[in-house]
């Protein structure tokens, strides 16, 4: 397929059937593009590649092979969404998809469907996140955390607690005899319920070794901003000081970053659920190293 760098492209004013228009090289040729439609004034802007093929005019088929491929959009200045998509081809539908963060035309070649300046972006964020991940692979003094909980508000407390090297050694794994009652949705989830719990330790009773073995760490975990909270607010239930270990790392931002799927709402990367978690302190804690070591094998 040719790439942008190597088209060259005829903008054509939609509302006048006559090529009148312009014809550049240019790598970033959605923007130029763009630029020319504002700069005329013009409603819509066809993009048509191949020109050689293109001056053919006799020969400006969809239909045919080799035919001039075409992109159709809206200048963003004075567009009112009157383009109907449904008419268009599907090569065309394809072609006038928009980046999700700006709304630009999308580079072709962007998976997440980027204009070109974000999916660069994106790249390097990409890069910094494998850089990350090798980070993690190979500092002593990094552990992997997870906790399951007996709720998600903020009466929930730690149930069980997991930490995990990046060798994959298991330091700590416990379930913790909660102060309050545990909910049926939460044993839903985990399937930890009171008799599970009924001669594990209180909180109170593992928070010694759980400060000493934090204590300088770095600490990953999936959904970090979650497991502090519930820490918190489980010391807090039990007159203890938060654990304060050297820093906190979140492994699924990490992964939404990776991954680069754009969430417009939230104006943030989307994120994901733990890729083979299974529910249990331990289990999340392997899903979350498995994710990290797949992010630093990948292609940075
Ligand atoms: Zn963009």
């Amino acid at each position: 397929m040719m790439t942008p760098e190597h088209s060259t492209m005829l903008v054509v004013g939609a509302e006048v059937q006559t090529p009148f228009a312009i014809l550049c090289i240019s790598a970033n040729y959605t923007i130029r593009a763009q630029a020319f439609v504002g700069v005329l004034g013009l409603r819509h802007m066809h993009v048509v590649y191949d020109v050689p093929h293109s001056l053919n005019r006799k020969n400006n088929s969809t239909n045919s092979p080799g035919a001039v491929r075409t992109r159709t959009g809206s200048n963003p200045e004075t567009a009112g969404g009157s383009e109907s998509e449904e008419s268009m081809p599907k090569q065309s539908m394809l072609q006038t998809k928009r980046c999700p963060r700006c709304r630009l035309l999308a580079d072709q070649g962007s998976a997440p469907g980027y204009c070109t300046a974000h999916h660069t972006l994106w790249q390097h964020e990409r890069r910094a996140v494998v850089a990350w991940a090798h980070w993690a692979l190979a500092t002593r003094n990094v552990v992997l955390l997870d906790t399951e909980t007996t709720g998600l508000d903020n009466e929930a407390e730690v149930l069980e607690l997991a930490l995990l090297s990046t060798q994959g050694e298991v330091l700590f794994d416990t379930l913790i005899r909660p102060q309050g009652p545990i909910p049926a949705a939460a044993t839903a989830v985990h399937q930890i319920d009171a008799s599970a719990v009924a001669h594990a330790p209180t909180f109170g009773a593992v928070y010694p070794r759980l400060v000493a073995l934090l204590r300088k760490r770095f600490v990953i975990v999936y959904n970090a901003a979650y497991d502090r909270r519930i820490l918190d607010q489980t010391c807090a239930r039990y007159g203890l000081p938060p654990v304060r270990p050297a820093a906190w790392h979140c492994a699924m931002l990490e992964y939404a970053k990776f991954t680069g799927v754009w969430n417009a709402a939230k104006q943030d990367y989307t994120w994901h659920k733990l890729q083979g978690g299974d529910h249990s302190a331990l289990g999340d804690c392997r899903a979350t190293l498995a994710t990290i070591a797949w992010m630093a094998e990948a292609n940075g």
